[in-house]
């Protein structure tokens, strides 16, 4: 039995952790390890109002959009946990043309969005030569937005060549630090060593990178999600995305249990603590797992949202996790509805490229 005095120490220790996080912005592995695993509400709501004092300290209340274009399903990878692995012959296959691109970049940019994120899985159709040229007629068509990849493993040269198209930032998430987890969400042919080796190449050609992990992944543990914030505090990146792990039932964690919005709400105040400066997304995966979950990722500390562009026809098959969210605010022509939430809750979405402040 825990008696109350024993229960306000241990609460006093989560809160004195967070206090030092927030003053020092780093932690022991240990104090990780015993602030994420000792996780309470009330040591959770004064996280969350530190967050979001830090947040707007630096980024005022605006949210930043960016408009998702996932412009292949093609992977030829088999990563455990995604829906459009390739050993998932139930996946409807689609891959957009330039064309169809160019004309998701034009509506997004009526629509007011000034950064484009094109995501896809790894498809070897879109060699350098092909991503490249469509980089650089994006560039060249719209001159002061920003463009994102988010395209997987590529050699350090190929990630070069789509920075000389004019690419600009570029999103990995590292998934998980440590190497035997990675090797339990992973076939052989993929590493943690690799994945990691990729982000460092990506920082030194001058991207503006994003990493992050999924929350609640099978196997993952307190010491794990320590070792995910001490790996991106070394990496310091300007971006990072995190969100619960959802199950997809054509993959062989199709009966695995998902993350929770809590446990991801938290680790977003502990990044925005760590981090004061990076850019967070409130995931779709978030929005997907709980009703409010965007606005709540908001309130957490967060300051982007990336709302889908990709072409109705295509949106479902992009199906990384079940349910997941492609219409109502989740969609870019949506917009309206996501100012208005996002108002509601005493944010506004503003029109503008949303460059990180930690560079
Ligand atoms: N091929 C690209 C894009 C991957 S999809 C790449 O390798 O970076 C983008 C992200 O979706 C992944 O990095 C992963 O973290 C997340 N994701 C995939 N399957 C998921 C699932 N079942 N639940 C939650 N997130 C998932």
């Amino acid at each position: 039995m825990i008696t109350t005095s024993e229960k306000v120490t241990a609460e006093d220790t989560l809160i004195r952790l967070i206090h030092k996080l927030e003053q020092t912005q780093s932690l022991s592995r240990e104090e990780w390890t015993q602030l994420i695993r000792g996780r309470t509400p009330k040591a959770t709501e004064y996280l969350f109002e530190r967050a979001r004092e830090i947040r707007i300290r630096h980024y005022g209340h605006d949210v930043y959009i960016r408009g998702l274009i996932e412009f292949t399903n093609y992977c030829k990878n088999d990563c455990y946990y995604c829906g459009i692995r390739k050993s998932n012959s139930n996946a409807q296959r689609y891959r957009l043309s330039k064309e169809d691109i160019l004309s998701c970049c034009e509506q997004g940019y009526a629509l007011g969005f000034r950064t484009f994120v094109l995501q896809g899985g790894e498809d070897k159709w879109f060699t350098d030569e092909r991503l490249a040229d469509i980089v650089a007629s994006i560039r060249s068509g719209w001159k002061d937005c920003a463009i994102t990849l988010s395209v997987g493993e590529r050699s350090a040269d190929s990630y070069q060549r789509l920075f000389d198209a004019g690419a600009n930032r570029f999103l990995l998430r590292h998934e998980t630090y440590d190497h035997e987890h990675y090797s339990r969400l992973h076939p052989d042919t993929l590493t943690a060593a690799h994945r990691q080796e990729c982000l460092w190449n990506l920082k030194k050609i001058g991207y503006q990178v994003g990493t992050g992990f999924m929350v609640g992944s099978p196997y993952q543990t307190p010491e794990l999600l320590a070792d995910d914030m001490l790996f991106l505090k070394e990496l310091d990146p300007q971006m990072v995305g995190i969100g619960p792990f959802i199950p997809h039932h054509d993959t062989p964690f199709a009966k695995e249990p998902a993350g929770t919005a809590d446990l991801t709400l938290y680790m977003l105040g502990l990044i925005r603590l760590m981090l004061p400066k990076v850019l967070l997304p409130a995931t779709t995966a978030l929005g997907t797992i709980a009703p409010g979950g965007r606005e709540k990722g908001i309130l957490a500390g967060a300051n982007v949202v990336m709302p889908n562009l990709s072409p109705a026809s295509v949106r479902e098959k992009y199906l990384l996790y079940d349910n997941k969210l492609c219409t109502g605010s989740e969609a870019a022509e949506s917009l309206a509805d996501l100012r208005r939430r996002m108002e509601s809750i005493g944010y506004q979405v503003t029109v503008s490229r949303g460059d990180s402040l930690n560079m």
